[in-house]
């Protein structure tokens, strides 16, 4: 069984969370299991090893859990960019659409300097909204969002063709149909 096979088995699909309708790809056995958060981690590792980028920033709030292992074990520092109301110092805000209504997400504004090459991350990509948002709140900052990364892609949704479309190259492991 190849890694991302192997990934995917551990993903738990929850039908009908939070809402109806809503089929919830739930990361937390991948967490759980010792060996397939290793191999999970060790995906991202190998990915950005050799890329150096100057920082790791995850998306609230599955994004902290991998994102911050995997800038511990590239040595690089870690960044997250929260939903509003979080952070304690200084900020930038952008706001995006959901389906019902739309969410906020901030960074610190010394988070990352202009010029740095910033990997971003999330467990999954659906519409692209929290990771666009993410990537220019980054950008407002100065920095280079080298790319997008995520476990899960749900393809149907469009999203992770419109981030491509707009310039971000992604790097997912497994997708949803
Ligand atoms: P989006 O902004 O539409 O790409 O949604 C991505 C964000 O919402 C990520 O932070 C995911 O954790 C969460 N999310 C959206 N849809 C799902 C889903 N079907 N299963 C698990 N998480 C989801």
């Amino acid at each position: 069984m190849s890694p991302e096979q192997y990934i995917k088995t551990h993903i738990r699909t929850v039908p009908d969370w939070p809402e109806p309708g809503v089929q919830f790809r739930d990361i937390t056995p991948l967490l759980s299991n010792p060996r397939v958060f290793r191999v999970l981690i060790d995906q991202f590792v190998h990915r950005y090893f050799d890329v150096r980028p100057s920082a790791i920033a995850g998306l609230d709030a599955r994004g902290f859990i991998i994102g911050s292992v995997l800038a511990y074990e590239l040595n690089i520092g870690f960044v997250p960019i929260r939903k509003k109301g979080k952070l304690p110092f200084t900020t930038v805000e952008e706001s995006y659409e959901l389906e019902y209504g739309s969410a906020t997400v901030e960074i610190h504004t010394d988070a990352v300097k202009r010029g740095d090459r910033v990997v971003l991350i999330d467990d999954l990509i659906a519409t692209g909204g929290t990771m666009m948002a993410g990537r220019k709140l980054l950008e407002r900052l100065g920095a280079e969002v080298i790319e997008g990364a995520a476990i899960v892609d749900l393809p149907e949704l469009h999203g992770s063709q419109r981030l491509r479309d707009s310039g971000l190259p992604l790097f997912t492991l497994v997708s949803f149909e």
